[in-house]
């Protein structure tokens, strides 16, 4: 099925891999990112993309869309990315740029520079023979910290896009894409009591820690991991001075769910928290992040559609729901979307961080199949 044509050239992704990685990345620096986002839209340009600065930091990049070719009313495919890295500055210095064998190891590498650079072979393969509706590519600033700023940004776009490609790395050390995700959550609980002198006027007093010890006890009670749902009370500050009844204390809280559903039990039933003593105030702040990511028909018949094309590049695909999210999440509900079709490698967040050179080609082929064929 594949012609030398078709055989992504690995040298000269490795060149441009090596141009992102040297700029280094972390999402607290939105001007170091802008310069990752300058290659790339250098990159865009050359294959004759309109480009666009959103608020935030955001970039789109359309090629072949609907109003640039006058195509009608064609839903283009929307292709996610993200241009910051979870690595401080000067990580090159003890994480450097390092070949071994069929693994290239380097902070951002897997997660997620090798994606973006497969991305812009596969649509450089393309030839200038854009799909129905076109290609359209949001490179996003703050993936890393939740998005915050990129994510209506991702809403807009997935709503009018026919299916969202996201170029998030596989599953670790396997050909393995994502088709579901859990969702993530926080919350913040204050309590807010009365002081009062521990020995003298004890019963004046009303303890913050004494009501969030309680709701400790009964927020974790609400987990249900046999269906996906986990719940950490990860962080727990309160009080003032050993002898004095505690005013204050803030409970704050790490929520994963599979479904929207367990989401929607959880939160209502953090939101009815009410402490036994009166005199003790709860504030309730935050809730669901990244809304789950379910495994679809969407999903699930996009992945069909790689997998039939893996098959015929000569390999074999497997898919999984994982436990971490991504901006696929926020368009999953949208629009149907296919994760984990960057470069295949391990160690996300990680020292050993790297990606599969003797994979890498393979699954920039098939991401080429599947932006002429989805
Ligand atoms: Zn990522």
């Amino acid at each position: 099925m594949s012609s030398p044509a078709d055989q992504p050239d690995l040298k000269a992704m490795l060149s441009d891999l090596r141009t992102l990685v040297d700029i280094e990345s972390p999402s607290t620096d939105l001007a170091a990112i802008c310069r990752v986002m300058d290659v790339v839209e250098h990159w865009a340009l050359d294959l004759g993309a309109e480009t666009h600065a959103l608020p935030g930091g955001t970039r789109l990049f359309n090629f072949g869309t609907a109003h640039q070719v006058n195509a009608g009313d064609e839903q283009p495919i929307l292709v996610l990315a993200h241009a910051d890295t979870v690595w401080p500055h000067g990580t090159l210095q003890t994480m450097p740029w390092r070949e071994d064998g069929d693994r290239l190891y380097g902070p951002g590498t897997y997660d997620m520079k090798a994606g973006i650079v497969g991305l812009f072979h596969a649509l450089r393969a393309l030839n200038h023979q854009w799909p129905r509706g076109g290609v359209q590519v949001l490179l996003s600033p703050d993936e890393e910290t939740g998005s915050a700023s990129s994510r209506a940004h991702i809403e807009t776009a997935a709503r009018n896009a026919r299916a969202v490609l996201v170029v998030e790395p596989p599953v670790a050390d396997s050909h393995n894409l994502k088709t579901g995700r859990k969702g993530t959550g926080h919350f913040s609980l204050h309590f807010q009591g009365v002081a009062s002198h521990a020995g003298n006027k004890p019963e004046e007093g009303a303890s913050a820690i004494t009501a969030a010890a309680k709701a400790v006890l009964e927020v974790q009670a609400l987990a249900r991991p046999e269906i996906g749902t986990t719940i950490s009370v990860g962080l727990i500050r309160g009080g003032s001075a050993v002898n004095v009844v505690p005013a204050e204390c803030v409970l704050d809280i790490d929520l994963r769910v599979s479904t929207l559903a367990e989401a929607e039990r959880v939160t209502a039933a953090v939101q009815a928290m009410t402490p036994d003593d009166p005199r003790v105030k709860l504030t309730i702040l935050g809730g669901l992040n990244r809304p789950p990511f379910e495994q679809g028909d969407g999903s699930l018949g996009l992945f069909e559609q790689a997998q039939t094309a893996a098959q015929s590049l000569g390999f074999t695909l497997g898919h999984e729901f994982v436990g971490g999210g991504s901006d696929g999440n926020f368009t999953a509900p949208l629009s149907p979307t296919l994760d984990g079709l960057g470069a295949p490698g391990d160690g996300a967040h990680a020292s050993h961080e790297h990606i599969r050179l003797d994979r890498w080609p393979d699954h920039v082929r098939l991401l080429t199949r599947l932006l002429q064929e989805v």
